[in-house]
């Protein structure tokens, strides 16, 4: 079967170590595939798998014309993986979506008719979560209160990177190549006509979840100090209401001294100043750091990441480098 012609559809999968569900996602997304109303593509991206997962689709995008796979040389993290997906996709619309079920391939259909009515970002609403234990879920509405909050542009709540964009959409999002990434913020910073398809989020079809507490929490970071510069304003203002009550505290001990006639300056209270006002500088130090780092993040000007293998691509390829 010859490949087929450009793609009105990609479909666009990060793999990391998804080997227990990939029956059941390839079997979903073949019917999807049938469901669609043109050509699609389905590209794997693979972030580093240690599992059987990569001679699977590899496997996959050698025999079916319509898959395709990425291997990334390590784990370079979700965020990044779906950009690399997104950056070799050629359909008109391209879809981001979890490969373990947890975004309904049926989904896509609704996003689609969106689409078609001229929405150029149709994000994928979550309405309800199950099979996501308490914490998660406690720890995931106070990031987006948090981050509703804090952050310079409206972030649409309980919205995670399941979403349909135009190709329109993914040229400006190829310029967008910051390293610390929080790829729903970065939509919703580019504005364009958005709007939202609902859904239930089901549990996890099979395997289990891959991002622990430490990636969701690295996420979060990104995410508040990607969109928003209030933990520096913070600093300031902290620092600001300190000094002042320093000074209110300087103004009463000339009163004492003029009014007192014994006044032993207590050095305890010295120290409590001098412990608070370090303590100060340290926070605001620490938040700064913050800061430099990511700088120094980006003028390293390091690639993404690279690609170790591709295979079912148009130029036939099988290993270079992005
Ligand atoms: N994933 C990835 N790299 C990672 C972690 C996760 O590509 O370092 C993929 C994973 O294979 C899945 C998606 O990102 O397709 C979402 O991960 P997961 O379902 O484990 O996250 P959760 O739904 O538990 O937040
Ligand atoms: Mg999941």
């Amino acid at each position: 079967m010859s490949k087929q012609s450009r793609p009105i559809y990609s479909l666009v999968v990060p793999i990391y170590n998804e080997e227990a569900v990939l029956p059941l996602l390839l079997h979903r997304l073949d019917r999807l595939l049938e469901a669609l109303d043109g050509p699609a593509e389905v590209i794997f991206v693979d972030d580093g798998s240690r599992d059987c997962s990569p001679i699977v689709l590899a496997a996959r995008a050698r025999d079916n014309p319509s898959y395709r796979y990425i291997r990334l040389s390590r784990n370079f993290g979700h965020q990044v993986a779906i950009t690399a997906g997104m950056d070799r996709a050629s359909g008109d619309a391209v879809i981001v979506m979890d490969a373990d079920l947890q975004d309904p391939p049926e989904l896509v259909l609704e996003m689609v008719a969106k689409w078609r009515e001229g929405y150029e970002i149709v994000y994928a609403q979550r309405l309800s979560r199950e099979g996501e234990g308490r914490f998660k879920k406690a720890t995931a509405d106070l990031f987006y209160r948090l981050l509703d909050r804090l952050a310079s542009v409206e972030i649409p709540r309980n919205v995670g990177d399941f979403r349909l964009i135009d190709r329109k959409v993914l040229a400006a999002f190829s310029t967008m190549r910051e390293k610390d990434r929080f790829v729903r913020g970065m939509f919703a910073w580019m504005g364009f006509k958005q709007t939202a398809v609902t859904f239930h989020r089901q549990p996890r079809a099979a395997g289990e979840t891959k991002y622990p507490l430490r990636k969701m929490l690295r996420l979060a970071a990104n995410g508040i100090v990607s969109f928003s510069d209030a933990p520096l304003r913070l600093a300031l203002w902290v620092g600001m209401a300190v000094s002042a009550l320093a000074m209110l505290y300087a103004a009463c001990v000339v009163v004492m001294w003029f009014t007192q006639a014994h006044l032993v300056p207590g050095w305890s209270s010295t120290v409590v100043i001098t412990a608070l006002l370090s303590g100060i500088n340290m926070m605001m130090t620490g938040i700064m750091g913050l800061y430099v780092g990511r700088i120094h993040n980006e003028v390293k000007g390091r690639p993404l990441y690279l690609v170790d293998q591709r295979v079912g691509f148009e130029d036939g390829a099988e290993a270079m480098a992005a």
